[in-house]
């Protein structure tokens, strides 16, 4: 593996000054950025209007590979998983979603991308694949940048569009990995694909989901970049959350609902509470009121979520009337909640699923 920093892993003032130091003029700065960022470069060869001293300065100081497609899942027009094959063999998933005024952000043409940011995950939620195979790595913040890229790149090759051409226009950090946990790697890779330079990504398309880390919920109310803030909440109480997320007995409920307060006091309405609704765990109607007095409290949204069923775990989605039976409880406490009815398992498309079979499939039966 190359020990070269990655081009798609520098802000422009790291750039600005290697070219400082190989003595090139600034005016080379925006022709490289285009070949990186807008006509997706995999190879300094690419780049025909750089002069060959300035490739092979580059090619020498930089590394500008990226990772394979090791399948895609789903259809042009619908949900759509990329399995992506990393430098180390691990693998993660990106999941390609199209627009859906109802989701994050508002209405488009354009799309979603929810974007992974740990090789597994060591939260250990227990309805969730992402846990099921233990925690990895962080990704580098290339590799964050680089499943924007490469979904774009794989767009371009598709019939009826342009080289140049954009289909992602709002990001979810809601992929494999708890992305506050990757939080150094994160913010970097956001200042690169928010920058007019970069990915071009306006900062309040992009929402970051956490599990609930406090103090690194806090420490993202002092960037000065406007993100969108999802808590993945599941329970209203102690008792439910304890009984399926690990990370509520380090940052129980009360220390997550004034982490909350504070980002929407340096942020405005910019929270989500996210709600998957799990048979038997978290329907009862016992948690609308505590939901209704946080959502009140953060001036939050409520998604509701039918769980999506994971191979080899017991959880089950309630029935779709005690799901609407919950959405309706919430909303005559007045609080703005979506339900998800799409048809099918496949929008969100359970995160960590593609991985985990793969994972399986590589590894074969297990010897008896
Ligand atoms: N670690 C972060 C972000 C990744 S998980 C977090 O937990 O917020 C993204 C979202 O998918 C979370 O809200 C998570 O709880 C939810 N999720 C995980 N497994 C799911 C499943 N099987 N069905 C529905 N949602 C699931
Ligand atoms: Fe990790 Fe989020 Fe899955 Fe929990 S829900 S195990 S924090 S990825």
């Amino acid at each position: 593996m190359s020990d070269k920093p990655h081009i798609r892993s520098l802000l422009l003032e790291e750039i600005e000054s290697q070219f400082q130091i190989f003595e090139e003029p600034k005016y080379r700065i925006p022709q490289l950025l285009n070949w990186v960022y807008v006509k997706r470069a995999k190879d300094w060869e690419e780049m025909t209007n750089l002069p060959k001293s300035l490739r092979t300065k580059l090619a020498e100081t930089f590394a500008i590979s990226t990772f394979e497609l090791e399948t895609r899942q789903g259809s042009r027009d619908t949900t759509q998983k990329f399995l992506w094959k990393l430098e180390d063999q691990q693998f993660i998933e990106s999941v390609l979603i199209p627009a859906n005024p109802s989701l994050y952000g508002e209405a488009s043409d354009r799309h979603t991308l929810c974007v992974s940011t740990q090789v597994g995950c060591a939260y250990g939620c227990k309805f969730c694949a992402s846990g099921l195979e233990g925690y990895k790595r962080n990704l580098k913040v290339h590799e964050i940048v680089d499943q924007i890229l490469c979904v774009e790149r794989w767009n371009q090759t598709q019939p009826g569009q342009k080289p140049e051409d954009r289909l992602i226009n709002n990001l979810v950090i809601m992929g494999m990995g708890e992305p506050l946990a990757n939080y150094d790697n994160l913010l970097k890779a956001l200042k690169i694909l928010n920058a007019p330079w970069g990915g071009g990504i306006g900062a309040r398309k992009i929402t970051i989901s956490t599990s609930g880390l406090a103090p690194q919920i806090r420490k993202l109310a002092e960037e000065t970049l406007q993100f969108r803030l999802a808590i993945s909440l599941h329970g209203a109480t102690d008792v439910v959350r304890n009984k399926i997320m690990p990370v509520n007995k380090k940052h129980p409920l009360g220390e997550l609902a004034l982490a909350c307060d504070y980002y929407q006091e340096k942020k405005g309405r910019m929270i989500t509470l996210e709600y998957i609704l799990i048979a038997g765990i978290n329907e009862s109607l016992d948690q609308v009121n505590p939901l209704a007095n946080l959502a009140h409290r953060l001036h939050a949204k409520v998604n509701l979520i039918p769980y999506n069923k994971v191979e080899g775990l017991p959880w089950e989605r309630p029935t779709e009337e005690v799901q609407e039976d919950f959405l309706m409880a919430l909303e005559k406490r007045g609080v703005t909640a979506t339900l998800r009815r799409e048809k099918g398992h496949d929008i969100d498309a359970a995160c960590g699923q593609l991985r985990l079979k793969t994972e399986r499939a590589l590894r074969g039966p297990i010897p008896a």
